[in-house]
Order: C-alpha cells, then sequence, then structure tokens
C-alpha cells in the first residue's frame, strides 16, 4: 500500500508550543514525583529549570494511581545486604546488586518523607496489636522520622511482610504528587517561567540532539485534551513513564474488557521512548505474572503476609508444598526458596493436572485471627478487634483494586466466609515491581565489588548521554515498589542537577525537524479524515471499532492483534505462557506485518490518536521482549515463561544478563551477554 504523509489537507494543523527547560521529567508516577521534589532542591538555587509532563492528572496517575495499603520497600531494622538477597532469590539469581543495594541504603527516607507529608502509617500499639495509621496519630505515637534508630523504628511499624510496613493508602498518590507540584511550583517562580507542570500531555518521540552523537536532546507530545503539540527541549531527561500492559491479551475480554492486575494506561511509553533514543537495555525476556484473586486481580499479597491465608488446590493441599520437590528436582538450587515465578510455577502443574481451582482459604484465616484475638483479649474485645480487621482487610481492595471489591460483590462473594479463587494473569513489562525488564543504567560506583564499568559518572544515567531512568524502566534491580521508585526518582534528581551543572555549556538543538515530527504525530487523523467515507459501515458511530475500511485500521482492532500475536506466539495464557523458538520466530513475523500496517493506524479524535501512539509504544516493546526470550536459550523464569524448547534453567550459559540496543538509523537489533557479578555472599 502507498505510504501516506500527513500534509494537514484534512484534518486540521494543531497549535505548536515549544517549551525550553534545563532538567525535563517525562511521567508523573511514583519515580517522576521524587525526582521533582528532589531536583527543584538542588536547581532552584542555580537557577535551572526543571518540567514535568505527564500523560494524565499528576494527583491519580500511574500504577498508584487508585491507592495502595502497604508500603512494600521500607528496610528499617532489616540489613540492606538481605534486602538484596531476597530480590536476588525472587528475580532468579541475576539482578545488578550494586542498584538494589543503593537503593536499599536510600529508600526509608522517601518513606519518612510520605508519612510527613501526611500519609498515615500504622503503628504498634502499647498492647502489641496494631493500630491503623489515623488510631496511631490519636495515640500520638511518633513519626518514624523522629525515632532515634533503625531498631527502634522496626518496633513501631506493623509488618505484613518483612519488608512492607502498612499504611491506610487511599489519597498515597495525591499526598506525593502533591509534595512534588509545590517543588516544581517553588521552582517555576523562582526561574521566572510561565508553566513547567504539563498535565494531559502525551509523550510520544524521543527527539536526539543534531550535533552531538547518541545525546538526547528533547521530546514532543500531544494534548490528550486540545488540538495543541508540545516540543521540549532539555539539558537532562527522565525517563519516568512506567511498564507495559495489554502487550498481551488479558484474562478478562469482552465482559470485562480493560480489567487487568496493571493499570491500562501504563502502555510502554518508557520502553519505547529509551529504545528509539538508542538506550541499552537489559533482561527484556523478563515479565510479571501476577496470581491474583480471579476476574478481579485484586490484590492477594496482604492476605498472604497479614492474614496468613494459605491457597490450596481443589484437594485440599498447597501446591507448593506438592511439588516442592519437584520444582528443586527440575531447577536444582531454586526449590528451597521459591521466587515469585516458581510459586505461580508450582500452582500451575497443580491446576494443568486437574487439581485447580485453586482458591485461598481467606475464611479460615480469618478465623484463626478471630480466635487468637479471643484468647488474648476475651470475647467481647476480641470480636471487636476482629470487627476492626475485617474492615481492614475490605478497605485493602476498596482502596487499591475497587474492581475486585464489585466483582466479589456482583458474584455473592463472602471472602471472609468462604474460599475464593486464584488465577495466574496475563504477562506484563515492568521493573519496579517483581520483574525486572528494563535499561541498563549506571549505578553509583561506590558499592564494593562492583565492576568498574557499571558506574559510568552518574547514578541511573542510560547508556544515552543526558537520558536518565527511573522506576518501571529499570531493568535488572525488581522490588523497588512504591518507596524504592520514589527514592530511585531522587536519585535521579540530584545525578541529573549535577549532570547539568557539569555540562553548562551545552545548548540543546533539536536533530529533527519541528514539521516534520508534529506532521508524523498527527498521521492517524489525517488518514482517518481522508478515508472516513470509505468505510464499511453506516451503522455505527465514527470512532466506533466495528468500523471497517480497507484503508485504514483503528487502535481498539490494533491492539487486539498485537495481544493475540503475543498470547499465542511468545506465551501468553493461551498456551501457559509456553513458546519456543520457532514460535516466536513466527511471532516476529506477524509482529514484523502489524508494526507495517501501523503506519495505517487511524484517529477519528484526541482521545484516539492517544490510543494509536499507545499502540505504536506497545509494539515495540512487545517485539524486544520476544527478542529478548529467543535470545535466552533457557527457561530462567518458570511460572512467568516457558521455552519449550530449552525447559531447564542453565546456569553454565546463561546466569548472565542479557542486554540488547535497537539502532534506530539501520533498524537492527544488537544483542550480547553480560557477565553477572554476585557481590553479596
Ligand atoms: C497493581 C499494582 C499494585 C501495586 N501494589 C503495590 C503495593 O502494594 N505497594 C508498593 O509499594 N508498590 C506497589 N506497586 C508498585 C508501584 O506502584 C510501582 O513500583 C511504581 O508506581 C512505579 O513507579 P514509576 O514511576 O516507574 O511508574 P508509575 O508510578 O506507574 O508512573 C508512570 C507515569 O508515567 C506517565 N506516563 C506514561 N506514559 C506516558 C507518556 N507517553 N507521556 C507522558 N506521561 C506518561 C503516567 O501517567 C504516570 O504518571 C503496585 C503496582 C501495581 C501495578
Amino acid at each position: 500500500m502507498e505510504k501516506e504523509t500527513c500534509t494537514f489537507s484534512y484534518c486540521e494543523r494543531p497549535e505548536v508550543i515549544e517549551h525550553e527547560t534545563d532538567f525535563l521529567i517525562l511521567g508523573g508516577g511514583m519515580s517522576a514525583c521524587g525526582a521533582a521534589f528532589e531536583a527543584c532542591q538542588w536547581a532552584t538555587p542555580k537557577g535551572l529549570r526543571v518540567t514535568m509532563v505527564d500523560k494524565a492528572a499528576t494527583d491519580r496517575s500511574g500504577a498508584v494511581a487508585q491507592g495502595l495499603s502497604a508500603i512494600n520497600t521500607y528496610m528499617g531494622g532489616n540489613k540492606i545486604e538481605d534486602y538484596v538477597k531476597y530480590v536476588r532469590t525472587d528475580l532468579m539469581g541475576i539482578i545488578r546488586e550494586d542498584l538494589v543495594f543503593d537503593l536499599g541504603r536510600h529508600v526509608d527516607n522517601s518513606v519518612h518523607l510520605f508519612e510527613e507529608w501526611g500519609l498515615p502509617i500504622w503503628k504498634k500499639g502499647d498492647d502489641g496489636f496494631s493500630l491503623d495509621g489515623l488510631q496511631a496519630k490519636d495515640a500520638e505515637k511518633p513519626l518514624l522520622k523522629d525515632i532515634a534508630s533503625n531498631e527502634e523504628r522496626e518496633k513501631l511499624v506493623v509488618r505484613s511482610g518483612k519488608w512492607q510496613v502498612m499504611i491506610n493508602g487511599e489519597s498515597y498518590k495525591v499526598i506525593v504528587a502533591e509534595a512534588a507540584k509545590k517543588a516544581l511550583e517553588h521552582n517555576r517562580k523562582a526561574t521566572g517561567v510561565d508553566q513547567n507542570h504539563f498535565e494531559r500531555v502525551f509523550i510520544t518521540k524521543p527527539i536526539m540532539d543534531a550535533n552531538v552523537p547518541n545525546r538526547i536532546a528533547g521530546a514532543i507530545g500531544v494534548s490528550v485534551r486540545e488540538n495543541k503539540v508540545y516540543v521540549f527541549k532539555a539539558k537532562a531527561i527522565l525517563n519516568g513513564m512506567g511498564g507495559a500492559v495489554n502487550v498481551f491479551r488479558p484474562r478478562s475480554i469482552g465482559e470485562g474488557m480493560g480489567r487487568a492486575w496493571f493499570p491500562v494506561w501504563n502502555s510502554g511509553s518508557g520502553y519505547y521512548f529509551g529504545m528509539q533514543a538508542g538506550a541499552e537495555m537489559t533482561l527484556m525476556e523478563n515479565r510479571f505474572v501476577p496470581m491474583r484473586f480471579k476476574d478481579g486481580y485484586g490484590p492477594v499479597g496482604a492476605w498472604f503476609l497479614f492474614f496468613k491465608a494459605k491457597a490450596l488446590n481443589a484437594m485440599g493441599e498447597d501446591p507448593a508444598v506438592k511439588y516442592g520437590d519437584a520444582v528443586e528436582r527440575d531447577y536444582p538450587g531454586y526449590g528451597k526458596a521459591m521466587g515469585t515465578c516458581l510459586r505461580n510455577h508450582v500452582s500451575m502443574i497443580s491446576m494443568r493436572a486437574g487439581e485447580g481451582p485453586i482458591k485461598m482459604q481467606t475464611h479460615t484465616a480469618m478465623q484463626a485471627m478471630g480466635k487468637g484475638f479471643k484468647e488474648k483479649l476475651g470475647d467481647k474485645e476480641g470480636a471487636k478487634k476482629l470487627k476492626h480487621l475485617e474492615a481492614e482487610a475490605w478497605e485493602d481492595f476498596l482502596d487499591m483494586t475497587i474492581a475486585q471489591a464489585g466483582m466479589w460483590a456482583a458474584s455473592d462473594i463472602e471472602p471472609d466466609r468462604e474460599p475464593s479463587e486464584l488465577i495466574p494473569s496475563e504477562p506484563y513489562l515492568l521493573g519496579s515491581h517483581a520483574g525486572c525488564a528494563g535499561f541498563w543504567v549506571s549505578g553509583p560506583g561506590d558499592i564494593k565489588g562492583a565492576p568498574a564499568e557499571w558506574s559510568w559518572g552518574y547514578n541511573r544515567i542510560s547508556t544515552v548521554q543526558g537520558l536518565f531512568m527511573a522506576g518501571d524502566v529499570v531493568g535488572a534491580s525488581g522490588h523497588k515498589f512504591s518507596s524504592g521508585s520514589h527514592a530511585e526518582g531522587r536519585i535521579v534528581g540530584k545525578n541529573a542537577i549535577a549532570f547539568i551543572l557539569d555540562n553548562m555549556g551545552y545548548k540543546p538543538v533539536l536533530k529533527n525537524k519541528i514539521d516534520a515530527l508534529v506532521a508524523e504525530l498527527y498521521l492517524p487523523f489525517e488518514i482517518y479524515e481522508k478515508y472516513k467515507t470509505y468505510t464499511t459501515s453506516g451503522t455505527f458511530p465514527p470512532n466506533d471499532p466495528r468500523n471497517v475500511s480497507p484503508h485504514y485500521i483503528k487502535p481498539d482492532m490494533y491492539q487486539k492483534r498485537l495481544m493475540k500475536i503475543m498470547d499465542e506466539y511468545v506465551g501468553g495464557i493461551a498456551t501457559w505462557y509456553v513458546t519456543s523458538k520457532t514460535l516466536i520466530e513466527e511471532g516476529l513475523k506477524k509482529l514484523a506485518v502489524l508494526e507495517e500496517d501501523g503506519a495505517r493506524l487511524a484517529a477519528a479524535n484526541l482521545h484516539e490518536l492517544l490510543r494509536c501512539w499507545e499502540n505504536y509504544h506497545r509494539v515495540w516493546a512487545a517485539e524486544t521482549h520476544a527478542r529478548h526470550i529467543l535470545f535466552r536459550q533457557e527457561s530462567r523464569y518458570p511460572g512467568y515463561y516457558y521455552r519449550a524448547d530449552f525447559p531447564k534453567i542453565d546456569d553454565t550459559n546463561w546466569k548472565c544478563f542479557v542486554n540488547s540496543r535497537y539502532n534506530v538509523e539501520t533498524n537492527t537489533w544488537e544483542f550480547k551477554k553480560v557477565p553477572y557479578v554476585q557481590m553479596f555472599p
């Protein structure tokens, strides 16, 4: 088909707004808010400008948008070395220990700030029982920052597992965003800038420097509310645009379309942005498959950890016990302390053996807790305590995954009275939860045992000059979660300002012509307007996905095609996460055709334009993922994915990082193995 270009003959030309800043923060989630808060402190006294751009409203954007009930990474009285070992075990032995250790030594400070800013953190009461955040305040329990030692803090916080602390977190993101917005506002006034916080602006592409090779100079994005395109120029940029969902076909389709574990707005922009700039990636073969309450994707962690609830198969057996030996036999050395993927694996063995469904025994866990309370406190007080705990359990869903509460109500399930079904979800790409797919970044350089080549000057800078990474897009260092992503953003904030100050002579010059970039961005509009009368159906409204045309493809259909390819060829739910060389090669052929068809994506309105670009981003994230799995000839993450042609873990040949780089000029990929170094015994 003839290649289309946008000459604005059919669609309206947008207003183009150019904005120059010193430090540009892309994203408005946990890492971006951390970066804004920290960077402004260093930038403002030096007269440097900081700008944040978020595709949504920062108060409720990103993976924490709906709130959380636990902060998953808090060291307290634990040893940072133990945190490194826990992350290493969970991620099957291969992590960047320098990055993880560095995170561990900084993360608590972010948690203390959250509490100071108003986030209620649970504390232990004088009777040894937990007080929720409000009760702790009424009981005049001190703030964590005001406690003298980590050991004393450890005695006071309420842990749900070794690393988690319980919070009343419905407004968590609003609180974190407020601090970032205040810092930005202070910076804006001090530097005399009109605007430095852009919301509902969707970043589509990086722009490289015209004169300095391998240096980023800016980014382009589009308003999702107005007919405006934004072109940003900066001396340093943070990519904090999160991970990728809806790359694989979700379990909930049709009736449940839009339900997923990972919020649907995390569309792979972070991966696309960095790879199009030429940044090196690592462990993109990794993915996250959470075992969650079926259909509602509600969180199971707190029930597992806090209420000590068990997940049993239909025979009443614990798959981890029943199949623990099989895991050690098939994956020697990995069965004793099973990582998240292997815990999925045992449930999958059980389900494949016809022993499903797996159900979490929430009701017996609650009964056992209630019994313990009554024994300690007497019938009346014990019952009261249990009621309060039940309310907390409900809050767990209401503040995090309200859809789960709705699902249970709609299907007549009372989880405190009967077991609730669990299922492994479709795969997601991310690097801050129990996954580690992302970019290869510089470490801090001061941690003993780290190879010298793991640090190239500025902490968390990518292999592209001026381009920093934080949160979900950083590879080989998962289990940062919300607090760690914020802390990592702060690390970047400080280092990016140092980078700018060290390179004050640099002036960004954009490599691409703005007109050409704008035309590329608006092409889906032009295509739609040009061909909208050729559609086969006059019965549906213009933006209805059922409108089929020989000249274009709507984003909804395009996304479904992508999800189907990934599902069937790259190990989604259709094949129980199984793939192979031949399957991936076939899938890559289909992805190539899909990418070609991307030139015919059509948008009837600004929302569909956003959806078109989300698809471009997803497709590239998907292809990188597929190519990485193809390169690594083993099954490193059983329970996340399986290479049927290499079903074992092969430590002799593959206990290494797999790094890749996409060359946008030549449209080629380079892959290499990078030695893994264990720094902590
Ligand atoms: C379902 C779920 C449950 C979780 N539960 C917990 C928990 O209980 N405890 C805990 O500590 N952590 C939890 N986490 C982890 C935590 O949410 C993440 O680690 C953290 O949010 C990652 O931070 P981030 O900045 O990388 O991404 P996010 O916080 O997701 O932010 C990404 C940002 O990028 C913006 N963006 C995306 N694309 C673009 C674009 N093209 N242009 C402009 N902006 C863009 C988004 O609007 C958003 O502001 C959970 C995560 C998920 C998904």
